[in-house]
């Protein structure tokens, strides 16, 4: 039943984080970092993820990035982002 993603756990349901991929082929086009202006929100969401708006909007860009081919927690980690182990422990399964 559960996906045992920590984030998903927060916002209860169904997980918010799992993709559905298209099986066509597509050329990989998109940009392979993740915009400034989309971690600075993901920082923000992060220092007040305790109210589940912030966790619900946290889901959706995560979800989003990766439908996009961007981890975000990959990426976060790669660039040793200070909220990169927090984001990490939201939305890695236990
Ligand atoms: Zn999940």
């Amino acid at each position: 039943m559960s996906c045992s993603h920590p984030l998903c756990e927060r916002i209860g349901g169904a997980c918010s984080l799992a993709i559905v991929r298209s099986h066509t082929c597509r050329p990989n086009v998109n940009e392979r970092d993740v915009a400034a202006e989309v971690l600075d929100e993901v920082r923000s969401l992060l220092s007040r993820i305790d109210e589940r708006e912030a966790a619900v909007r946290l889901a959706q860009i995560v979800r989003r990035e990766a439908l996009d081919d961007r981890n975000l927690v990959a990426f976060a980690r790669g660039e040793e982002l200070d909220f990169a182990d927090q984001l990490a422990a939201l939305c890695t399964k236990r």
